[in-house]
């Protein structure tokens, strides 16, 4: 067996990389010899570093030059209440929702992996409150993981030229893409013209993946085509306008991932006994801060925190973190409405227009993240195939409308430092 000692030795002499150990040692020693190494330069002990609960192979695919693990304590909220048949107050006006079913149905246990003293119990406030108002209904009404080539080209007339060739021949564009992948399926494209660059935006439904990689490599082979039939040129497979991992109009706008949705209606008596407010004092909270705070700061995101919900799912379950910037462009509203007998209710909604997540690939096979995903029933492809992907949307959904109540409904009722304090932080 190999000494992580000696490794270490020579990759301080700087006869070895310290991203080739694992071509000396398996990937568990690699990782020894690297801590070792690292400790040694700077003079620091990485024991918990060290401990971590999955083979070091395992995390080929996600990590280099791996040390060990970061540990994010985790936790779980829930029940989170979701009405998959529709049959929720929100609902029962509308007598065609009750067949049209979300993939989420029941009660759920929703881990939370975060570092944030009190989100955790406040978002447990919100869901025992949508709980006790018969639950919230979620759905999923737009999916396409999305993927911009950038091509240049003379002018406008090139342009044009391109625009109307893609736009032709969307089929064979198609039957390229979807050589490259048995789930992926290339749903749209939408030219955008920029003077001599050409933008074209090419959608795909990945099912259960989150698709990034899915839809990178199917729009390579397509792009390959258009570069074959047009005078347009590729300069990158992504030119910004698909758009990842950056604050962005066109997500907020035409959605990337999915795009879910998640209401309920809460009895005015259930937000006096249990947030003591009122619907009137949540609605106007929300209205002042959410939508006109939002718009006069020039925030795409019109939500309290729903990124906080997001961002702990998204640790706890595997997703690429980096992602959740995508869903802080969430719109929220409360709005009261008044029933026949004089009370008031306040109906919630929290809109999410690019949500992207998936129960296959990327960090959802690590140990952790997956047994996160089994609590919940999610682990892997679904039957049928997206609507694992489509559950874990809408139950993170619900979780965030629940964040977005307790904290409007702290903010109504003026008490939200002095819950910070009693927990302590
Ligand atoms: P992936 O692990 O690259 O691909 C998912 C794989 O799962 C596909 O090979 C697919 O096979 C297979 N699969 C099996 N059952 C499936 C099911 N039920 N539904 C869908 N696919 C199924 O994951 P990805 O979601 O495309 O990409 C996620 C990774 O991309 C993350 O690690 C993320 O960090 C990274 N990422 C990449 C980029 C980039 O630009 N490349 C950008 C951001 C993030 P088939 O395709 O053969 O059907």
């Amino acid at each position: 067996m190999t000494d992580p000692e000696e490794l270490a030795e020579r990759v301080r002499e700087g006869d070895l990389r310290i991203h080739e150990l694992e071509d000396h040692a398996d990937y568990d020693t690699a990782a020894r010899a690297r801590r070792l190494f690292i400790e040694r330069e700077t003079g620091t002990e990485l024991e918990a570093i060290g401990e971590y609960a999955f083979p070091a192979e395992q995390a080929d695919p996600n990590i280099e030059n791996m040390i060990g693990a970061a540990q994010v304590p985790m936790g779980v909220v829930g029940p989170v209440p979701v009405n998959g048949e529709g049959t929720s107050p929100t609902s029962q006006n509308s007598p065609s929702s009750a067949n049209d079913g979300g993939a989420a149905d029941g009660e759920h246990y929703l881990p939370l992996a975060t570092t944030e003293g009190a989100l955790l119990a406040s978002v447990n406030r919100g869901l025992s409150v949508i709980g006790a108002a018969g639950g919230a209904d979620a759905r999923v009404t737009k999916n396409g993981m999305t993927r911009a080539p950038v091509f240049r080209v003379g002018g406008v007339v090139e342009a044009a030229e391109t625009v109307e060739w893609v736009e032709a021949n969307f089929e064979a564009l198609r039957e390229a893409a979807e050589s490259t992948t048995s789930h992926g399926e290339l749903l749209d494209i939408e030219p955008y013209v920029v003077g001599d660059s050409v933008y074209l935006r090419f959608a795909y439904d990945t099912k259960d993946a989150m698709g990034m990689n899915m839809a990178t490599i199917a729009t390579g082979e397509a792009c390959e085509l258009v570069e074959a039939e047009t005078p347009a040129s590729l300069v990158a497979l992504s030119g910004n306008l698909c758009s990842d991992k950056k604050p962005a109009a066109v997500n907020a706008v035409e959605g990337r991932g999915r795009s879910v949705t998640a209401d309920a209606v809460i009895p005015g008596d259930l937000l006096e006994e249990r947030l003591h407010t009122t619907a009137d004092a949540i609605a106007e909270a929300n209205t002042r801060k959410n939508l006109i705070g939002s718009a006069k700061a020039g925030s795409l995101g019109f939500n309290a925190h729903a990124a906080n919900v997001v961002g702990a799912a998204f640790l706890a379950t595997g997703q690429d973190e980096a992602q959740v910037v995508e869903a802080a462009n969430t719109i929220t509203t409360m709005d009261a409405r008044e029933r026949e007998d004089g009370s008031t209710d306040l109906y919630a909604s929290v809109s999410l227009a690019s949500l992207e997540v998936g129960t296959v690939g990327g960090g959802t096979t690590l140990s952790t993240q997956s047994e996160a995903l089994e609590i919940l029933g999610l682990r892997g492809g679904g039957d049928p195939p997206g609507s694992n992907a489509d559950a874990l949307a809408e139950i993170i959904a619900v979780g965030a409308l629940a964040g977005e109540l307790s904290l409007l409904g702290a903010l109504s009722s003026r008490h939200l430092a002095s819950a910070h304090e009693d927990l302590g932080r």
